[in-house]
């Protein structure tokens, strides 16, 4: 059984992310998707929320994809639920840096993870959750870019 770990913020969750996890249900038997518990970061939506935003948003690919949340080490919580290797989208090359740097960081503090990057389609290249919540805020149409239940969520946020 080839499981993989799929770690964000996913506040909320996007279309880009979505095509991330449709390759990497075609390539693994399980993906599990993990939402970081970061209060830090001060999330629009609460972690209750991402969970459920991502469960509705990837119904059709419920027997594959499992959605959770995670405070802590990543590379613990990949041992912890069996995972193989943590799956990373890349955008582009602004990504790269802080991409690299987390991913030789966690293969230092566990030798038998592996982070493994995918690239979504181009016309998602673009697209991050920061830019979705300020567009959303500013009552623009978002509905291109995340599900109708996210759009739903963001519309109620901002109303
Ligand atoms: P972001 O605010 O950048 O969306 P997340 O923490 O939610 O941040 O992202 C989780 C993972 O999903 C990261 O690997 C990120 O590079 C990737 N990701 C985010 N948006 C996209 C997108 N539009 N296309 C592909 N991968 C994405």
């Amino acid at each position: 059984m080839k499981r993989v770990i799929y770690p964000g913020t996913f506040d909320p969750v996007t279309y880009g992310h979505i095509d991330i996890v449709k390759r990497a249900v075609d390539l693994f038997d399980e993906v599990f998707i993990t939402v970081a518990i970061n209060p830090s970061k001060k999330p629009l939506f609460t972690t209750k929320e991402r969970v459920e935003m991502l469960r509705e948003s990837l119904k059709e690919f419920k027997d594959k994809v499992i959605i959770d949340s995670f405070d802590g080490l990543l590379v613990e919580h990949a041992k912890l639920v069996g995972a193989k290797a943590i799956v990373r989208g890349l955008r582009q090359i602004s990504d790269f840096e802080f991409e690299f740097q987390m991913a030789l960081m966690n293969r230092k503090l566990s030798g038998d993870i592996t982070t493994i990057f995918l690239m979504p389609h181009e016309r998602y290249t673009y697209l991050n959750s920061t830019v979705i919540r300020n567009l959303a805020s500013l009552k623009a149409d978002v509905s291109s870019f995340v599900p109708p239940n996210v759009q739903e969520a963001l519309m109620k946020k901002f109303k």
